[in-house]
């Protein structure tokens, strides 16, 4: 179900459950700002979520009360993540999902990265 984004943050929410290590993930990063693991449905070859450890229900939310190190940190390891993984030069998709036009089901703000094939052209 997509879910309203102005709500406060509910913090029983999926990822704030594995963020507190009660839930598996498939973790590919871990740091201060940022935990990335492999989406559990993947819409694509490579599909990672990147998270960031601070409770916020999305890129909404964090963009107005993220402190300046929480989101250079996060904006830094989803770039990182994707070094890693090898992406700059095959090339990679990013998105973020915010409220119930988007479709966003989790309210824990999350970055989607695709990969691993020609995405083909942006759908709106
Ligand atoms: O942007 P949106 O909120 O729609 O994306 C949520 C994503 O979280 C989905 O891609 C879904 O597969 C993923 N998910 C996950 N692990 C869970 C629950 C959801 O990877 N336990």
């Amino acid at each position: 179900m997509p879910i309203d984004a102005t709500l406060p943050y509910d913090d029983s929410n999926i990822f704030a459950r594995i963020l507190r290590g009660e839930l598996p993930a498939k973790t590919v990063y871990d740091d201060e700002y940022a935990l990335a693991f492999h989406d559990i449905n993947p819409q694509a070859p490579l599909h990672i979520l990147v998270i960031p450890k601070g409770a916020y229900v999305s890129w909404d939310d964090f963009s107005e009360r993220g402190s300046d190190a929480e989101i250079a940190g996060f904006v830094r390891a989803v770039g990182r993540v994707a070094r890693d993984q090898g992406l700059v030069a095959p090339g990679y998709r990013l998105l973020a999902n915010v409220g119930p036009d988007s479709h966003q089901e989790v309210p824990h703000l999350h970055v989607h990265i695709f990969a691993g094939r020609p995405l083909g052209p942006m759908l709106a």
